[in-house]
């Protein structure tokens, strides 16, 4: 896991997460509590690189915490894929 780097289209710090398929995830850095199960809204990845599906829950009954992809919080990105859906995710570097 990387910590310190930037996202180059918002300037944003971001936290690298490294998946089990072996591909970074940029995500925001803040950690989410949730509760896991399926048909909750968020997608998170864990710190071990793990997809979750889970919902947003208090301290005191969440299973674990995850993080939100910044692509999903991302609007510069958006933006940007918008007109490049090809290249949105191979420009997105430290
Ligand atoms: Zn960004």
């Amino acid at each position: 896991m990387k910590t310190g780097a930037k996202c180059r289209f918002c300037g944003k710090p971001i936290l690298w997460i490294r998946m089990k398929s072996g591909a970074a995830a940029p995500c925001d850095p803040e950690p989410v509590r949730f509760r896991r199960g399926a048909g909750g809204d968020l997608m998170l990845v864990t710190r071990d690189g793990e997809v979750v599906r889970g919902k947003a829950s208090t301290p005191g009954n969440s299973t674990g915490e995850g993080f939100t992809s910044h692509f999903a919080t991302c609007m510069k990105t958006t933006a940007g894929a918008a007109k490049q859906p090809s290249a949105a995710q191979t420009r997105m570097e430290v």
